[in-house]
């Protein structure tokens, strides 16, 4: 390694630091090193498991970037784990008695990441069970309330207050909604709650849960990973639509019922309905649907002015300097709309500024510092039976025509419009479609979709027609 590649890595460092904020800069990236650059690729390494995984599940990108400004040849950057061992002493020499203490040699040596033998008592719930790491930020406290969250909320801390034992009032609890809405801070507040001693609660991604039972295939310990998730009083799994391959859901399906079937609780986060996760199998579907199945929507201008407030808060308890008029919340809370983690983005922007250049917090500076946060609003998420009411309606049928086998002209060409809308306003599959529209084929709707586009092309007044109602359902 040159010199000159560790003035690089200081620089990319200084924009981390700069773009993230002391604090957190200080909490997950002052022990990072520079080990190598191979080609295109950066070689980091931390001291700890606990340390690579959080940064690799928050940060990764960012320190990308990071290097990239500094560096455009940089297409990769990889995380590793130091090893202790190599850069310090000899390799430890296991003592007589580090044998006899422990049971048995193989059980006992295990990382942090890995899943535990159920030979191990498994005794705080969430760690024993590697479980995903948790953001000590992420607690009910810090869960600002509105109108979008309320029932989420008030199922999640009931959630969190049930005591072992009693009745499940319902199961699994489902939560879905847009990205940066809270769904993780819900999530990991009913885990931070949840674990007072009695009940084991256990935060998982749905990556890691896959990884973990990956991992104990590998090492058979499959049984012993299975047995462990069924101690435990509540599985909270975030982020289910990347549960992926066929085993790993087999698994995660008789895990969930094993689970609901002994009464434990299941808390389950995804960025749509359980309808729509595509990649599972029916009766998960429907199991998940078997619950409560909660949206939290879009965080309204209060809710956010509230969460900056929160925000800026916590903030000033590290850093008694830093201050936000009034003014300032209230346009952040105003043009930063897209959702929570924009929020929190723009609150650490002011902050790095406010203390890189000592300078206090102005309406200027925030319009600057600010500016590339500041997105159009989202488009409207459209739901399929939306598109299947609003099309029945404007063409004078119903919802069960466009969903029925008829194949008379009254009903056909709405239907290929209903289809083509859901494929152009949604994200859905085409088998995904079809399953909608009465279970037809992906074909059906791949025909109906080039038909349409077809026509539009010709048609005026269908094509008139289809911005309406695009317009309609987008409002
Ligand atoms: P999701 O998991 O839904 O993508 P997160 O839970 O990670 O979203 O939230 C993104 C950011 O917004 C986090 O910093 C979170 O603390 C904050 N946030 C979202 N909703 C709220 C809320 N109701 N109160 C306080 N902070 C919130
Ligand atoms: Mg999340």
């Amino acid at each position: 390694m040159t010199s000159t590649d560790q003035e690089r890595w200081l620089r990319a460092k200084d924009r981390l630091r700069a773009e993230v904020g002391e604090d957190i800069f200080q909490s997950w990236f002052a022990r990072m090193e520079l080990d190598r650059i191979e080609g295109a690729t950066v070689q980091l390494s931390v001291p700890t498991r606990f340390l690579k995984s959080w940064i690799h599940s928050h940060y990764m990108d960012r320190v990308l970037a990071c290097w990239q400004a500094e560096d455009g040849h940089v297409q990769k950057v990889e995380l590793s784990v130091r090893s202790a061992v190599i850069r310090t002493a000899p390799p430890k020499v296991k003592t007589p008695e580090h044998v006899e203490a422990g049971r048995d040699p193989r059980a006992s040596r295990i990382d942090a990441g890995d899943v535990r033998s159920t030979q191990l008592p498994i005794s705080t719930g969430h760690d024993a069970l590697g479980g995903s790491p948790l953001d000590l930020r992420l607690t009910f406290e810090n869960f600002v309330i509105g109108r979008s969250n309320t029932l989420a909320h008030a199922a999640a801390k009931q959630v969190a207050v049930a005591r072992r034992g009693e009745p499940v009032m319902f199961n699994p609890l489902y939560i879905h909604a847009g990205v940066g809405l809270g769904k993780t801070h819900l999530l990991q507040a009913i885990t931070w709650a949840g674990n007072d001693g009695e009940r084991k609660v256990l935060y998982l991604t749905a990556e890691k849960f896959m990884y973990g039972f990956v991992s104990a295939l590998r090492t058979q310990t499959a049984l012993a990973f299975k047995e462990a998730l069924r101690t435990i009083d509540v599985l909270v799994i975030d982020d289910l639509q990347f549960l992926q391959g066929k085993s790993t859901q087999a698994e995660f399906c008789h895990t969930l019922n094993a689970l609901i079937d002994a009464g434990r609780q299941v808390v389950i986060a995804a960025d749509r309905p359980p309808t729509d996760l595509e990649s599972l199998d029916d009766r998960v579907r429907s199991r998940l649907a078997g619950g409560l199945v909660v949206e939290m929507g879009p965080l309204g201008e209060e809710l956010r002015l509230e969460i900056l407030k929160t925000r800026v808060a916590a903030a000033r308890q590290y850093h008694p300097g830093f201050d936000v008029p009034a003014p300032v919340l209230s346009y952040i809370a105003k043009s930063v709309t897209h959702n929570g983690r924009d929020l929190e983005g723009a609150v650490n922007r002011l902050l790095a500024h406010n203390k890189l250049t000592g300078q206090p917090v102005t309406m200027e500076m925030a319009e600057r510092e600010v500016r590339d946060l500041i997105r159009p609003q989202d488009p409207k998420r459209v739901k399929i039976e939306e598109i299947q009411r609003a099309v029945a309606r404007h063409y004078n049928v119903s919802r069960a025509d466009l969903l029925s086998s008829r194949r008379t002209a009254n009903v056909v060409r709405p239907r290929q419009v209903a289809m083509y809308l859901a494929k152009t306003l949604t994200l859905r599959s085409l088998p995904e479609i079809g399953r909608r529209f009465g279970g037809r084929d992906h074909t059906t709707v791949l025909h109906a979709v080039r038909k349409i586009e077809g026509l539009v092309g010709s048609d005026t007044l269908l094509a008139e027609e289809i911005e309406a109602l695009k317009r309609q359902l987008q409002e």
